[in-house]
């Protein structure tokens, strides 16, 4: 970018699901856009789809180091990018069902209602599909929600091993369905059908992430601009705390302030509560728009597990295996009458360089290549006061969370432990991903949500924040509740909702 303008008519803070999306979305409207992102472009380079790179080395994760609520360091799972973290996500992007719209109950809790109807959502759901490439099949799941319209692209089909383990699921009363994945295979489309979208950023920007979708279409409007390698510090207020003036940026080394009318906030739940938090003045002592005392409170991020079960024979012909997921217990199961969640496939990377021990890790990598597949269980975790962010005196952030709803995660475990050894899958790994903080933080949400009660939330349905009238929130804060699917649909589809409205209700 050549010089920043004096002010802008929206700044919006990160690149990724959301912020991204709400760029592309307010792009070509005669306004001025400024997009601010403390990451870069990730180069496409050969270590894109280097498995050593990317999972031994970490590559892209950002070293920044958090603590949990013992205060334990750990290094945050997170990817500081333009395009945020969907630079390296699986590109899973199921939409949520009609019920987790409303209240759910848990077996240890409630699921709480959103402030507006899977209905009010559907144009931005089908509108999202189609700008991330969603390939997937209509009529096979009866959880799906009522579509406008099929998907943009047919489902993706599966490789022979996979099949071949989805038919005896099949014969188990299985109900196996496409998995809805963002990639662009269409004629023109880059995508290789290589199969590392799962934490790889794609080397021929084929995956369906905010990036390739949305950033870069933003930026063809010359209105449009980004700042990379800038991070916002804080937002500043006028004096009576009422609007938002500037955000306070470190870019190159030096403090500057960037001025604008709007202001959105999209660092994911986590760095926007962060945000929030460091922007405390003296009209809003407790943090930005925290008159209900909910800023941070409320973070939620699934419960998960890992299981890897074993072929006979090594599968080097299947190349991409995330295209199936099983919704057959997302409402409650065998003897279990409450919501248990989604089972689904998870691409093919090598997971044992985390689980095996170092010593022996390249020896059975080598000797367990291509005679495995990964799958996962995903389970609603519930909204918790006391689960939260906040800032340490240094202002390091902190992520206070206590699992809860364990016992029906559990239960699905054991089913799909059940089913696995009933289809002749005796011997499979698990790794637990519900206890431990560290493995929330890749499906974060929920630490500034939505509602229409002031009272009780702080954003509106809009995700304006309650208490300042030119300050939005574009990102998984907004969740109320979890559900037991992957958010970023939802995600990307809200930012298109708040797009609109932006478009339509402002006096631009
Ligand atoms: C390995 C992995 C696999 C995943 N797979 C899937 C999947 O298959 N399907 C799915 O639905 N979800 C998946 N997810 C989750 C998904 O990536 C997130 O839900 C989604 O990206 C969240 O969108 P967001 O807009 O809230 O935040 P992000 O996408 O994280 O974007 C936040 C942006 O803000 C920037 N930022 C943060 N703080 C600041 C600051 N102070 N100043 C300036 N910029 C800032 C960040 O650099 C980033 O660009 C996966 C995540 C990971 C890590």
């Amino acid at each position: 970018m050549n010089s920043l303008k004096k002010h802008y008519d929206v700044v919006i803070v990160g690149t990724g699901a959301g912020g991204g999306t709400l760029a592309y979305a307010l792009r070509n409207a005669g306004r001025s856009v400024l997009m601010i992102e403390r990451g870069d472009f990730i180069p496409q380079e050969s270590d894109n789809w280097d498995a050593r790179a990317v999972w031994g080395e970490n590559k892209y994760q950002t070293k920044e180091m958090w603590q949990n609520r013992r205060g334990k360091l750990f290094r945050a799972f997170q990817h500081y990018h333009v395009g945020g973290n969907t630079k390296v996500y699986g590109a899973a992007l199921p939409r949520f069902r009609r019920e987790d719209f409303g209240v759910l109950e848990h077996k240890e809790g409630i699921s709480p209602a959103w402030p507006i109807s899977y209905e009010e959502m559907e144009p931005y759901y089908a509108q999202a599909e189609k700008l991330y490439h969603v390939h997937g099949a209509t009529g096979e799941d009866p959880t799906d929600p009522p579509r406008s319209a099929p998907f943009p692209y047919p489902a993706l089909g599966h490789e022979p091993h996979i099949k071949s383990f989805l038919d005896k699921l099949c014969l188990q009363g299985i109900g196996p369905v496409s998995m809805p994945i963002g990639i662009d295979l269409r004629p023109g489309g880059g995508c290789l059908f290589c199969g590392t979208c799962e934490g790889y950023p794609c080397q021929v920007l084929a995956k369906g992430d905010a990036d390739s979708c949305c950033v870069r279409p933003a930026l063809e409007d010359p209105n449009v601009e980004l700042l990379p390698q800038a991070f916002a510090r804080r937002f500043l207020t006028d004096s009576l705390g009422e609007r938002i003036v500037s955000v306070e940026i470190e870019h190159q080394n030096e403090s500057k302030q960037i001025y604008g009318d709007l202001f959105v906030s999209a660092c994911g739940a986590i760095n926007s509560a962060a945000l929030f938090l460091r922007s405390a003045n003296e009209k809003h002592p407790d943090g930005l728009a925290n008159s209900s005392g909910m800023l941070g409170r409320n973070f939620m991020g699934h419960n998960f597990t890992w299981f890897v079960p074993f072929h006979r024979k090594r599968s080097e012909q299947d190349i991409f295996q995330k295209t199936w997921s099983i919704n057959d217990f997302y409402f409650g199961g065998p003897d279990w009458p409450y919501p248990l969640g989604n089972i689904q496939s998870g691409g093919k990377w090598p997971i044992f360089e985390q689980i095996y021990p170092r010593f022996a890790r390249r020896f059975l990598s080598e000797l367990s290549k291509d005679r495995y597949f990964i799958m996962g269980t995903l389970s609603e975790d519930l909204p918790d006061l006391e689960n939260r962010v906040v800032l340490t005196s240094s202002g390091q952030i902190r992520v206070e969370y206590r699992p809860n709803n364990i016992a029906s995660h559990k239960h699905l475990n054991r089913l799909l432990g059940q089913i696995l050894k009933r289809a002749g899958y005796r011997f499979f790994i698990t790794k637990n991903g519900y206890m431990n903080t560290v493995d929330k933080v890749g499906h974060q949400c929920g630490t500034l949500r939505f509602g229409k009660d002031p009272a009780s939330s702080v954003l509106d349905p809009f995700c304006r924040t309650h208490d300042i009238e030119n300050l939005y929130v574009v990102d998984a804060s907004f969740f109320p509740s979890s559900g037991a699917l992957n958010p970023t649909l939802t995600i990307i589809a809200q930012a298109l909702r708040v797009g609109k409205h932006l478009q339509d209700q402002l006096d631009w």
